[in-house]
């Protein structure tokens, strides 16, 4: 069957441009309320049969960590108190020393924080807010298999088995980081696109609470830096604490048995062993350690029929805890698509830069940076910011986020290098 919703059909009832969203994750649902709000009809097709039911997808953390600009954007569509009444507030990181000794490194000046946000809850309250809309029609268990670039016309599945062509005014690619409305976008000249994956997997296990409270401080994210691997631990509203370990597949491989996780633990992160307790000898053996995925492509439209957002647009491996809340920036520019494009690629690229350039949590040279940076913040506030405040707290953009931290660096080393001249005059 053929359903035309856009309006060039003579039959279309709708007056309304009609925008079709492919994939309802958390970038789907909020676009959908965002193109609502602006007096579109949307119909969002998720391949899943019910969002709402559905359990923790398979490759998905359990929790995010969501910050000003993810923050910003919810706040768009009216929904910010909603979710950060049910996120936990985190001011700093909290490093495990391998003897066990924790010291904490604020995230930002005081009353700045990060939030631990459920996953799977977002996903359910966007989806409800979407619902809200009498000009969004959500259909699930449609999955896209393709779509004509010269038509426009997508061809869907249903769970049934059953093919149908739909055609819309507008298509807004949010199928995530293995994107089929992208597909098509590769056979196109000057399309540029590279996919990576980094030699670590990840693997998420629980921290129980102990008689009925955190095992840990709850206000903190937990890491346990271990030169080529980490583990990370983020708060839960149930008293948890959710683990993720990061580290290289190949080193995954060689824990085999319960006996092996033990001994794992003991030579590296042994203050965990009493808090994770008797779950610790399995977590390795119920799901395998999953892959991390980062995609670059450019451009991000096909002429005026089709945009990418979100994953499918710029996946990238979660250490800043960005993917989601640069996805969410996008929203509010309302950018036309080729503007949308130009605009938003060279952001894009400066995020890979940034995570590049801070990965390196563990080193001496990580931390004395950052006691300088977070010194010179507080008697320079307007002229050195660092890194990671411009990024998590405020919604300059990530290219200028560089442009401003290269000149910082410039200006932070000619002070030491005074410094350094002065002392030795001494
Ligand atoms: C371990 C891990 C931790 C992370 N931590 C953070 C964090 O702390 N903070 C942060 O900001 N980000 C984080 N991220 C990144 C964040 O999860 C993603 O950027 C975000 O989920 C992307 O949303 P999306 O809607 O673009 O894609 P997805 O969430 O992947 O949603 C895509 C949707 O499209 C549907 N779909 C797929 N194919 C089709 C098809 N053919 N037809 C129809 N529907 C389809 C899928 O079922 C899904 O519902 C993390 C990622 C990982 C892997």
């Amino acid at each position: 069957t053929t359903m035309d919703y856009s309006t060039n059909d003579s039959k279309s009832t709708s007056k309304k441009k009609v925008v079709a969203v492919v994939g309802g994750g958390l970038v789907g649902n909020l676009n959908a309320c965002y193109f609502a709000k602006r007096g579109f009809q949307v119909e969002v097709f998720e391949s899943r049969e019910d969002i709402l039911q559905a359990k923790i997808v398979k490759g998905r953390s359990i929790n995010l960590v969501l910050s000003h600009r993810g923050r910003q954007t919810l706040k768009h569509v009216g929904m910010e108190d909603t979710i950060i009444s049910k996120g936990i507030p985190m001011h700093s990181r909290m490093i495990h020393a391998l003897n066990g000794t924790q010291s904490p490194i604020p995230y930002g000046k005081k009353g700045q924080y990060i939030l631990s946000i459920d996953r799977a809850n977002l996903n359910k309250e966007l989806l409800s807010a979407a619902e809200t809309y009498p000009n969004i029609n959500l259909n699930f268990a449609n999955k896209l298999l393709d779509w004509s670039t010269e038509t426009g016309a997508m061809t869907f599945v249903r769970a049934e088995g059953a093919k149908e062509e739909i055609q819309a005014d507008l298509i807004v690619g949010c199928d995530g980081a293995f994107s089929a409305i992208r597909k098509q976008f590769l056979r196109q000249s000057r399309f540029n696109y590279s996919q990576t994956y980094t030699p670590h997997g990840y693997l998420e296990f629980t921290m129980p609470p102990i008689n009925g409270e955190f095992a840990m401080k709850p206000n903190n994210l937990h890491i346990w830096p271990r030169n080529t691997f980490m583990m990370i631990a983020l708060p839960n509203l149930d008293k948890t604490f959710n683990c993720t370990l990061f580290m290289p597949f190949e080193e995954f491989e060689k824990v085999t048995t319960g006996d092996k996780v033990i001994e794992f633990f003991q030579k590296y992160f042994p203050d965990a062993i009493p808090l994770i307790g008797a779950l610790l000898r399995g977590i390795f053996f119920r799901l395998p350690a999953q892959a991390m995925v980062s995609v670059k492509c450019s451009s991000y439209h096909f002429g005026d029929k089709c945009v990418l957002m979100g994953d499918a647009a710029h996946a990238m491996v979660p250490f800043y805890g960005q993917g989601m809340n640069a996805l969410f920036l996008i929203f509010i520019s309302g950018a036309v698509l080729p503007e949308y494009t130009r605009v938003r690629v060279p952001d894009d690229l400066a995020i890979y830069f940034i995570l590049l350039t801070n990965s390196d949590v563990n080193s001496k040279w990580f931390l004395f940076r950052k006691y300088v940076d977070n010194f010179l913040h507080i008697i320079m506030p307007r002229t050195i910011i660092p890194l990671y405040t411009m990024v998590t707290f405020t919604r300059t953009r990530y290219h200028k986020v560089v442009k401003h931290w290269h000149w910082q660096d410039k200006v932070r080393k000619d002070i030491v290098h005074v410094h350094s001249t002065l002392f030795k005059g001494l």
